[in-house]
């Protein structure tokens, strides 16, 4: 096989690391929520690259925005700054409660910034002691090594032990299991406001709200992951608006850059101050092709009107939804906010969510699942009416093929 073969999902198998399992189909093209494989069959996007593409494929903004940073300057590192990236920092900061900025290129990046960030703060201030994080379980935080036991899912650390010490894990929505381990040792508590992989599970106000409270009675910084559930996907510009409470230090990632990889860490003046100069960096953080194409997003999902807009196809998701659930009884739970919507199995399908992947693959639609009991759908914000309408249509006949296989 050389590399002019004509190009197969079979490569995958030959060439690389099994660490993933992609679908039999390999998407070609894309423009807004519809996708195109090889063989030219078209596939509404119900996933948006795991919440990622919240402006859908190729918009027109963003390519505008990309192929004119392209011929400008594509990278300096950070030994100088950059126009895309100091114009993306203002504007969060002006968009947000934050007051300084760093940028790096993935999710768990942005998160393992502000973990160190908030380890260094509490030993700056308060000495070596308070160094406890605290996390909670069935979140997601990212991959690498300190990330990855942050987060709250074994699975995802078994065999990639010795794990960095000074992590606890407490039942998440439990306001009382946390006040059980929160001391004058904890130096952070990190926690999505809504939970994508571990399930699309919202937190209560309370549960954030108080929180908040208990970090500040022992000055531990709150860290919200809002890498998934941040940049308009709830409906709000950040999630945390929706709740009224504000952390001391937010991550982002996935929509930010539309599907180019960047990712932001906000947080104070106060704060950052423990990140002087030399203590942490990345090359590619805040480079001016991945800045150039955040400005155009973020102009795009900071306005009213884009939100109100996923408010309102929330309420399209949800109503056809609950029709397809009147007709089948295979979803316990319909939940999720804005356009993070999340579908638990009832018991006798439990276990069985990515058999939808390939169901709905089969009738041209792609949705995701969070975890093995619940599909996830995460679509473009901006996902026309009508995709919507034809995409739950391709929803429900996937569903009725899988219910009764026979019938169909
Ligand atoms: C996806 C995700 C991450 C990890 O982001 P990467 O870009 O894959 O590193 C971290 N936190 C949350 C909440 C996520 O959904």
């Amino acid at each position: 096989m050389s590399s002019h073969s004509p190009i197969t999902r079979e490569w995958f198998d030959q060439v690389m690391v099994p660490n993933y399992a992609p679908a039999a189909i390999i998407p070609v093209r894309g423009e807004g929520s519809r996708l195109w494989d090889q063989e030219g069959r078209d596939y509404i996007d119900f996933a948006g690259g795991i919440a990622v593409t919240g402006l859908g494929h190729a918009h027109p903004q963003l390519v505008a925005a990309l192929t004119e940073q392209a011929q400008k300057l594509w990278h300096v590192s950070n030994v100088l700054t950059n126009e895309p990236a100091l114009k993306l920092a203002r504007r969060l900061c002006d968009l947000t409660f934050a007051e300084r900025v760093f940028f790096a290129n993935s999710g768990a990046e942005a998160n393992e910034a502000a973990l160190k960030l908030a380890r260094k703060y509490a030993s700056d201030r308060f000495g070596a002691d308070k160094h406890e994080i605290i996390a909670f379980t069935q979140s997601f935080h990212g991959r690498t090594l300190f990330t990855v036991t942050v987060g709250g899912q074994p699975k995802y650390t078994q065999g990639f032990e010795p794990l960095p010490p000074g992590v606890t894990h407490v039942p998440f929505n439990d306001l009382d299991a946390f006040a059980t381990v929160i001391s004058d040792r904890t130096c952070a508590v990190i926690v999505e406001p809504v939970q994508g992989e571990g399930g699309v599970t919202c937190a209560t106000p309370e549960f954030l709200q108080g929180l908040r409270e208990l970090c500040d009675r022992h000055q531990a910084l709150l860290i919200f992951d809002e890498v998934q559930c941040g940049n308009g996907r709830s409906g709000h510009l950040y999630a945390y608006m929706a709740y009224g409470v504000t952390p001391d230090i937010l991550a982002t990632a996935k929509g930010l850059g539309g599907g180019f990889p960047i990712s932001a860490m906000l947080t104070t003046t106060a704060i950052a101050e423990s990140l002087n100069v030399g203590s942490h960096g990345t090359t590619y953080g805040g480079n001016p092709l991945g800045c150039a194409v955040a400005n155009a997003v973020l102009d795009l999902i900071s306005d009213p009107e884009l939100l109100a807009g996923v408010q309102r196809k929330h309420e399209l998701f949800m109503a056809g939804l609950r029709r397809i659930n009147e007709q089948f009884h295979l979803f316990r739970e319909l939940r999720g906010m804005g356009l993070l919507l999340g579908c638990e199995l009832i018991e006798t399908w439990r276990g069985r969510s990515r058999e939808f992947i390939k169901a709905a693959l089969d009738e041209g639609l792609l949705v995701l699942v969070a975890g093995p009991d619940v599909i996830r759908l995460a679509p473009s914000l901006i996902i026309p009416d009508e995709l919507i309408e034809e995409g739950l249509q391709r929803l429900e006949r996937a569903i009725a093929r899988l219910l009764s296989p026979t019938a169909a």
